[in-house]
């Protein structure tokens, strides 16, 4: 007989632990580690999904009331075993419950049946799309055109496929005019998924680029110790443009050749059809892609056509990390710094570590690359526990863009009230006037609410913590000032506690704003606005980049998102209005933000032949994350970042673990984090802070306190996580409040 340790369908903290049950002879060779099981559960019997972690000959109960495994779910891909340790790796290091650990571990395939309907799929690459559209439209094919457009509609550009009797209905169109297409190849009705070749022919030969000196070098180091055995941990710190993606292939490639498979980890923003398409031109059938837009059901079957060696090279975001790969060599991380790649859902961990960790199971390589590495993986480099590669050369010799740094401050005094400098406004004026194009940026993040001073440009932080402290409004004024890490609350002040001005308050400028200072003081210069609201819809972020790529318009103003990845060659001016916001943002990590955010902006400008130049309006002019970003210099931010690390004992040099209390009720919430607090080992080597409201205070009707503790050493987290854990298990007075584990 054997018996089967499962884990329950149910994220509930006291059912996440193994049950056991009896594997029925005839589900035996069905019944492995890893498999998706239905099971009778609880005094009804009720049936209930799990997952099998363990298999024994031994029975741990009474062999009589051991209940039997009702099915195996044949659908339910069984995960290898390392991926069932990793997620109890996840469940040790991070927190939450060992079923959600397995369930972000493996994929779930949510509806059992096998949908059958049937669905229409482009075969054409999207810009062939494009064309064939303008034909019929030239022709006058109306039903055509119907149908081309609601095939354009949707985003699949990666895998594709429409509902058949939902295009029918949305394109007004019969059968038969679908049924035409189909007969002309540009579209396949099918109820098998098609995989559309998003190469189109023109492209499939491509000329390899002979790799410069900087990208012979990494290469081959890495060959090196890939053909002898070798595994480790790389950061290649490279500027934008240096080629980094073109190493990545290299490599790729060198591992693809010995029968291993290669994951590739891209920022969700930047998986854009360009990305990928220049792995598939390089390795064809062999990649495939997952993202956000995948349903559970699709996701499921790229992860199967890896696991049964259908494809070798697997491109997404975080989730890409778990692509089932029996044979894994090498784990590529682009654009590292990336704050995607932490997980805001429990288990609450962050890609590289768990990279790092998958890759030491299965004898794989990490690369990560980035222009501006985390300080967390660059302590590593220094550390020896990660090997640097840096790339100092753009591939094209394009020039570093000189940059300007402005003073607002000075600007103020000149009597210039308005959010242009004159430096900005005079080389607005003359870009315009050379038909060049020009880019504002605005640092959204920094203006969610903290109190400054126009006149200095001082922000009012917390002493305890140094980090800003929130406004929070009493009948429509700002009252009182708190700081959201420590508690600690100030009045607000009448002026300006260092120059005494009272332009004091908080001000907000969003991008809607920004555009309409720039319509009046730049009346014919054509205006995009990119943010949130612009951008609604599958296609919004598309539109305003193709419309600003095609020069139909001078200017591109937007927050975070117009610094990413985008390449605009006829840019040649690129305006950060306020430089340091987002340095007065509530996260001790706001200098790494604010250098990474300017020199990103600063990438943006002179992509192509022309030379670019960059202004930096900011008031902290000589604050190091301004200073040293404006000469390029990664090493001299990071020497004093790390040193303000130290100093503060902030990660990467010691580690933080948020513990977060919720319930609906508000007493309980306040009760149990107080006890909470208590429970926490006294030690001197624990900080702890708080507890205190959190910055959220009430998220979905959830009261939420939070408490942190800081420790130098992981492990000593990791344990205080279970006492709390062990001490809420056992208290049944608070079965309604839940505990949230970050570690920082
Ligand atoms: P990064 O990823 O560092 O921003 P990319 O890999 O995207 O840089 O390279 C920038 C551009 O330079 C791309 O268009 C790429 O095809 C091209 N490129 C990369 N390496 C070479 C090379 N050795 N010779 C010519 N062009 C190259
Ligand atoms: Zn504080
Ligand atoms: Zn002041």
């Amino acid at each position: 007989m054997i018996f089967a340790d499962v884990i329950v369908d149910i994220s509930v903290k006291s059912l996440d632990r193994p049950f056991q049950y009896k594997v029925p002879k005839d589900w035996e060779k069905e019944a492995v580690v890893g498999a998706q099981v239905v099971i009778p559960f609880g005094r009804g019997n009720r049936l209930i999904q799990g997952f099998i972690i363990g298999l024994s000959e031994e029975s741990k109960y009474d062999i009589d009331k051991t209940k039997s495994i009702e099915r195996v779910e044949k659908q339910g891909v069984t995960v290898e075993s390392h991926l069932l340790s990793l997620a109890y790796w996840l469940k040790e290091n991070y927190g939450s419950t060992m079923n959600d650990c397995i369930k972000t571990v493996i994929p779930v395939r949510k509806e059992v049946k096998e949908k059958l309907d049937r669905r229409v799929y482009p075969l054409k690459s999207r810009e062939e799309m494009e064309t064939l559209l303008e034909e019929f439209a030239g022709k006058k094919y109306a039903a055509r055109v119907r149908i081309m457009k609601e095939l354009l509609k949707e985003d699949q550009e990666v895998s594709g496929g429409v509902s058949y009797s939902g295009l029918l209905k949305a394109a007004d169109v019969t059968s038969a005019a679908v049924q035409g297409l189909e007969k002309t190849g540009i579209l396949k009705i099918s109820e098998k998924r098609q995989y559309r070749n998003p190469i189109s022919n023109e492209y499939a030969e491509e000329l390899l680029p002979v790799l410069n000196r900087e990208q012979e070098e990494i290469v081959t180091a890495f060959g090196e110790d890939f053909s002898v055995g070798v595994r480790k941990n790389y950061l290649i710190h490279g500027v934008t443009g240096s080629g980094k993606t073109e190493v990545y292939m290299r490599m790729i490639e060198q591992v693809v050749k010995t029968g291993r498979q290669a994951i590739v980890l891209i920022p969700e923003i930047a998986l854009t059809f360009q990305t990928v398409k220049r792995f598939y031109q390089r390795f064809g059938e062999e990649v495939s892609v997952i993202h956000s837009r995948l349903s559970g059901g699709e996701r499921y079957d790229q992860f199967l056509r890896a696991k049964n060696g259908e494809i070798k090279i697997m491109i997404g975001p975080r989730s890409a990390l778990f692509t089932p790969f029996q044979n894994l060599g090498l784990i590529v991380m682009d654009e590292e710094h990336e704050t995607s790649y932490a997980s805001d859902n429990p288990p609450k961990f962050h890609a590289r570590e768990v990279a790092i960790k998958r890759a030491e199971m299965l004898g794989a390589s990490v690369v990560f690359g980035s222009a501006t590495p985390s300080l967390e993986i660059y302590l590593r480099c220094m550390n020896g526990e990660c090997t640097l590669f840096t790339m100092k050369n753009r591939v094209s010799h394009a020039v570093f863009p000189q940059i300007s740094i402005v003073d607002m401050r000075e600007e103020f005094k000149r009597k210039n009230y308005t959010i242009f400098s004159h430096l900005l406004q005079e080389k607005i004026e003359d870009r315009l006037h050379k038909k060049e194009q020009i880019m504002l940026f605005i640092n959204r993040r920094g203006y969610a609410g903290f109190v400054s001073c126009r006149s200095c440009g001082e922000a009012i932080e917390c002493e305890n913590c140094s980090v800003s402290m929130k406004p929070h409004e009493y009948q429509g004024k700002v009252t009182l000032l708190k700081c959201h890490y420590c508690g600690a609350e100030k009045q607000m002040p009448k002026a300006c506690p260092s120059c005494g001005s009272k332009y004091i308050g908080t001000f907000g400028l969003g991008t809607q704003q920004v555009e309409d200072m720039v319509v009046k003081r730049f009346p014919e210069a054509r205006v995009l606005r990119m943010d949130a609201d612009t951008t609604s819809g599958k296609e919004g972020h598309k539109k305003i980049l193709k419309k600003f790529s095609t020069h139909q318009a001078d200017i591109l103003i937007g927050t975070q998102m117009i610094v990413k990845g985008h390449d605009f060659p006829e840019v040649t001016l690129v305006g950060v209005l306020a430089a340091d916001l987002s340095l007065y943002s509530n996260d001790y990590r706001s200098a790494e933000r604010t250098f990474e955010l300017l020199v990103q902006a600063a990438g943006r400008a002179g992509r192509g032949e022309k030379p670019g130049e960059v202004v930096l309006q900011t008031y902290q002019p000589e604050h190091y994350s301004v200073t040293t970003a404006a000469r390029g210099d990664y090493e001299g931010f990071y020497r004093q970042e790390i040193a303000m690390r130290q100093i503060l004992q902030y990660p990467p040099i010691s580690n933080i673990l948020e513990i977060l209390v919720c319930s609906e009720k508000k007493e309980q919430a306040e009760r149990l984090s107080n006890i909470l607090a208590e429970q926490i080992e006294a030690s001197d080597k624990i900080r702890r802070l708080g507890p205190v409201d959190a910055q959220v205070a009430k998220l979905r009707n959830q009261y939420r306190r939070v408490i942190y503790l800081k420790s130098p050493d992981y492990k000593m987290l990791c344990r205080q996580k279970d006492i709390l854990e062990a001490f809420l298990n056992e208290h049944l007075e608070y079965k309604d409040c839940r505990l949230i584990f970050t570690f920082n």
